[in-house]
């Protein structure tokens, strides 16, 4: 009998190659000769000298990056270290080679992530998922899109559905020019998090997808930091657009010419193609079926946004802003066929100009938020199976690394809220997990102690308690709110917790009125201190959600502030889409891919040790290696194991009447398990080493 999963590489030569002489194994996949084990170092870090301290793994991860290894594992996690330069590695060979084989069998890689994470998912008919993670440009959405074209070339499939598969595909082009620019950190940085489950059938297929998107950064649409760019998707319409369609959109190739394009003093941009790029994104336009008519609805708000940008206003004889020249306001009424835009702007007359401005900018991050939104549903129901038979999913989280900048604002308190969100995910999912389930099952266990950083997320999203009620009381209380006032009620409210520190930077006198307070949390990544101001604009919310007309009101309420019943902040909208995307994630079956950034400077090559120990530090890596090393390897219900196994005994096969514990006793006696190698729990069989387990699997070979 042999089942799928087995490999086509003598299990037993692996162990003896790879474990012992890891260079072997490299070599086979080309990596170079003349490579020992001192230059390579070790492939999973359970394999590091017992006493493993933060040093000996950064040697480790410092000697494979200078070898190209890039991947090196944690048990089961990935870790993963950018090397800016292309690789060999993700060839269509090498991942036929990964394909089918188990885990540990080849040299770390995406791709054995990818097919173990398939493999189990076909086996155990369960769902699963696959959380990258790591700061901006560690290579996450690189990673993303490895994973998803491993399955794309390695997955059965139909002619029927190649549309789906050149779908899944597809629709990252159009996300990123949507969704992507060019920041200080990365030239293709994420500007939303991104969740997408690949659908598969009962034969493995890919059927389907959906995409759910996280906090898009609008404030990128009207204002860029020096060395930054807008989204790429205006710079490609720019440099990439035929003639035509400019001139229908009333717009001028040179970027220079808008007010939205130009602060960050960088339209063009030397690792990135927009006219090819543009081109791409108009061919997954046709095979993601998108309609001319959406396209040119599409390209319409693009241009409607770029010409806001353009307008300017100036004070009339009452002090009120009037629009300066109506050229924009005709351009845009005219490309985004929407009266709306243009009756919001005629009526901010009674604004005065700085507000005026303000609202500009507001209506241009609305139209761009809702368009993006849009947009992902679209793609969404052209991936969409509409066959109602049980499908189980592959779930890829790409979602923006803790954020800290020279200044920070509500999106990174966003950003390293939900980095709280996942990392306790992580150790209630791994480390928890792993103590208590070896506590449930009757195995000893040496407690291993690690900071849960609950406390943190509590701080932030506890009920009544928590930064965010805080911020949405303060939403209660129109007309007389104010960032002070917020900061006022988080001292008074959270002022002594232990990871909240507050402090008032301001001098009224030089910032003249305005209140410039901070206020600071402890993350369990760092330090970071948030920038109250503009995180709560409500005053001038109100001036324009108190509007007579019905226009601006669906604009700003619907966008920002709805929910009759209880005004809902930004905040909380993202704590509840958080809260829900953990849900999701909690009901299925874990792989992580943590990934580092190794320096500064985009540079291929150079391994900054300072910049990475602090990242090994903040994405929980020692900790996870401490719990790793203390646990087992491999741990299955007796049952699952007695039905994969069981051919392998007499007295097991073809049917074992007895309860699955008793048969699993016999199965492994049979084979000839040592006592070091393996433990009974309670329902699971627990393995230390994978390679008992290899040799196990070996047995359906031969
Ligand atoms: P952000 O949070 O800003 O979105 P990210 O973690 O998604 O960052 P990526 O966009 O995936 O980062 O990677 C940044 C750049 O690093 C890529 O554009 C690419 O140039 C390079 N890179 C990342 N991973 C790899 C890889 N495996 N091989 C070669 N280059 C890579
Ligand atoms: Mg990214």
């Amino acid at each position: 009998m042999k089942l799928p999963s087995v490999g086509k590489v003598s299990v037993a030569a692996w162990i003896i190659i790879s474990w012992h002489y890891p260079c072997k194994v490299d070599l086979a996949l080309g990596y170079g000769e003349g490579l020992t084990r001192d230059r390579v170092g070790v492939q999973d870090f359970v394999l590091l000298d017992s006493h493993t301290s933060e040093t000996a793994f950064l040697n480790n991860l410092r000697k494979r990056y200078q070898e190209n290894l890039i991947y090196t594992y944690i048990g089961t996690l990935l870790v993963s270290v950018n090397p800016y330069k292309e690789l060999d590695i993700y060839t269509v060979t090498q991942m036929q080679l990964y394909r089918g084989v188990n885990f540990f069998e080849l040299p770390p890689h995406l791709y054995a992530i990818a097919d173990n994470a398939y493999r189990v998912m076909c086996s155990e008919y369960n769902n699963h998922f696959i959380l990258i993670s790591g700061e901006s440009g560690a290579g996450k959405t690189e990673a993303s899109k490895k994973i998803l074209q491993y399955y794309a070339v390695t997955c059965p499939t139909t002619e029927q559905l190649q549309i789906v598969r050149d779908r899944l595909l597809l629709s990252n082009p159009v996300l990123e020019a949507f969704g992507n620019a060019k920041t200080l950190r990365n030239d293709n940085s994420s500007r939303f998090g991104k969740y997408m489950d690949i659908q598969f059938d009962f034969k493995g297929e890919p059927v389907g997808g959906h995409i759910l998107s996280y906090l898009i950064e609008k404030s990128r649409v009207v204002h860029q930091n020096h060395g930054e760019r807008n989204f790429h998707i205006f710079y490609q319409l720019l440099e990439g657009g035929d003639k035509d369609l400019l001139c229908w959109l009333g717009l001028e190739r040179n970027p220079q010419k808008y007010a939205y394009l130009i602060q960050g003093r960088c339209a063009k941009v030397f690792s990135i193609n927009d006219k090819n790029d543009w081109k791409i994104v108009r061919k997954a336009f046709s095979i993601i079926d998108f309609t001319e008519k959406d396209i040119e609805h599409l390209f319409g708000i693009v241009a409607s946004v770029l010409h806001l940008g353009n307008i300017q206003f100036e004070e009339d004889s009452n002090g009120h802003a009037i629009i300066r020249d109506g050229t924009q306001i005709k351009w845009i009424s005219k490309v985004s066929r929407s009266s709306q835009i243009v009756s919001i702007l005629q009526v901010l007359s009674p604004l005065n100009v700085d507000l005026a401005f303000y609202a500009r900018d507001a209506v241009a991050k609305a139209i761009y938020g809702r368009t993006f939104t849009w947009l992902v549903n679209k793609i969404n129901s052209s991936l969409a199976n509409k066959d109602s038979t049980r499908k189980t999913v592959i779930g890829l989280l790409d979602i923006y690394g803790f954020e800290v900048l020279d200044t920070n604002s509500f999106e990174q308190f966003c950003i390293n809220y939900c980095n709280e969100k996942l990392q306790q995910l992580l150790i209630e999912m791994t480390l928890k997990a792993e103590q208590e389930e070896y506590e449930l099952e009757g195995i000893e266990w040496e407690p291993i102690p690690y900071f849960n950083n609950k406390i943190i997320c509590d701080l932030v999203e506890q009920k009544h308690k928590g930064i965010i009620s805080i911020l949405d009381e303060e939403c209660l209380r129109p007309g007389e709110a104010t960032d002070l006032s917020f900061l006022e009620k988080l001292e008074e409210k959270v002022g002594d917790h232990a990871h909240f520190v507050t402090r008032k930077l301001a001098d009224q006198k030089t910032r003249k009125s305005i209140d410039w307070v901070d206020f600071r949390l402890l993350h369990y990544a760092g330090e970071v201190t948030y920038c109250a101001v503009g995180s709560f604009s409500l005053t001038l919310f109100q001036v324009l959600c108190n509007s007579k007309n019905g226009i601006i009101r669906d604009c700003f309420l619907l966008s920002e502030l709805d929910n009759r019943r209880r005004p809902e902040t930004v905040a909380t909208q993202f704590k509840n889409s958080l809260m829900s995307l953990i849900e999701i994630l909690m009901s299925k079956e874990p792989s992580y891919v943590r990934c580092i950034k190794p320096n500064e400077n985009k540079e291929p090559g150079k391994f900054d040790d300072y910049l990475i120990r602090h990242q090994v530090k903040y994405l929980g890596l020692m900790e996870h290696l401490r719990v790793r090393r203390a646990g087992f390897a491999y741990r299955r219900k007796y049952e699952l194991f007695l039905q994969r196994y069981k051919s392998l005994c007499p007295a097991t096969w073809p049917h074992w009447h007895g309860p699955a514990a008793e048969g699993v006793e016999r199965l492994i006696k049979h084979i000839g398990y040592k006592p070091e190698e393996y433990k009974l729990g309670r329902t699971k069989i627990f393995i230390r080493f994978p390679k008992t387990l290899f040799a196990t699997e070996d047995a359906f070979e031969f």
